[in-house]
């Protein structure tokens, strides 16, 4: 298997590029956030729980992303595809060491984390402007800015992490959706 983190902030193009990353590599696309916006919509106890938080644009707490992550994993036992990019996961360094244990226990890894790098206001505009679209409750100039911040002080220090373990790829995450795709396919080829 080949299994890639797609990382970066709110808003810095990793839903766009996971979708290409699956047509071009025929891989399985996990989306923390849309599992959960998933189970909203259903109104299951997980769903609900995670809707007062995914509103005020905090995380949801580790043990139970954690959990619900495992049993996106759990469901997807026979999964052809010959890896996973996921999106939104990790977000904390607890969640990164979990999914190190729930992949190494199924013998497999992270390959590879592609870090998108855009500049604050680029995404705050990119929400903003997704916002008169998506429905989504978290997509407002003060949810917004909440995302951001709990980026910085929870999220950002996976690099570090990422860095060191010598996995993080950082990529330019400004310009048009391909020619950022051709930035991660480059790096993505060499990685193959
Ligand atoms: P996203 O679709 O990735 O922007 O995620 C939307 C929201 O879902 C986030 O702002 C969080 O509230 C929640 N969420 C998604 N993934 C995670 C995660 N790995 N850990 C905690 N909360 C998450």
């Amino acid at each position: 298997m080949f299994n890639l983190v797609i990382f970066g902030a709110p808003g810095s193009g990793k839903g766009t590029q996971s979708e290409k990353l699956i047509d071009k590599y025929g891989l399985y696309h996990i989306s923390t956030g849309q599992v959960l916006r998933d189970q909203i919509a259903r109104k299951t106890p997980d769903g609900i729980l995670a809707d007062s938080y995914i509103s005020k644009g905090h995380l949801i707490p580790d043990d139970l992303m954690v959990k619900i992550l495992g049993d996106v994993l759990d469901s997807k036992k026979d999964l052809t595809a010959k890896g996973i990019v996921f999106d939104g996961f990790p977000r904390t360094i607890k969640q990164a060491e979990a999914l190190r244990k729930m992949l190494d226990e199924r013998g497999t890894g992270i390959h590879a984390v592609i870090g998108l790098d855009v500049d604050e206001d680029e995404l705050i505009k990119r929400l903003l402007n997704r916002g008169k679209t998506s429905g989504r409750s978290d997509d407002n100039l003060d949810t917004i800015k909440e995302r951001l911040n709990v980026y910085h002080n929870e999220t950002s220090p996976l690099r570090e992490y990422y860095s060191s373990l010598g996995c993080y790829h950082p990529i330019d995450g400004s310009g048009t959706v391909d020619d950022i795709f051709d930035r991660i396919a480059n790096h993505v080829d060499k990685l193959k």
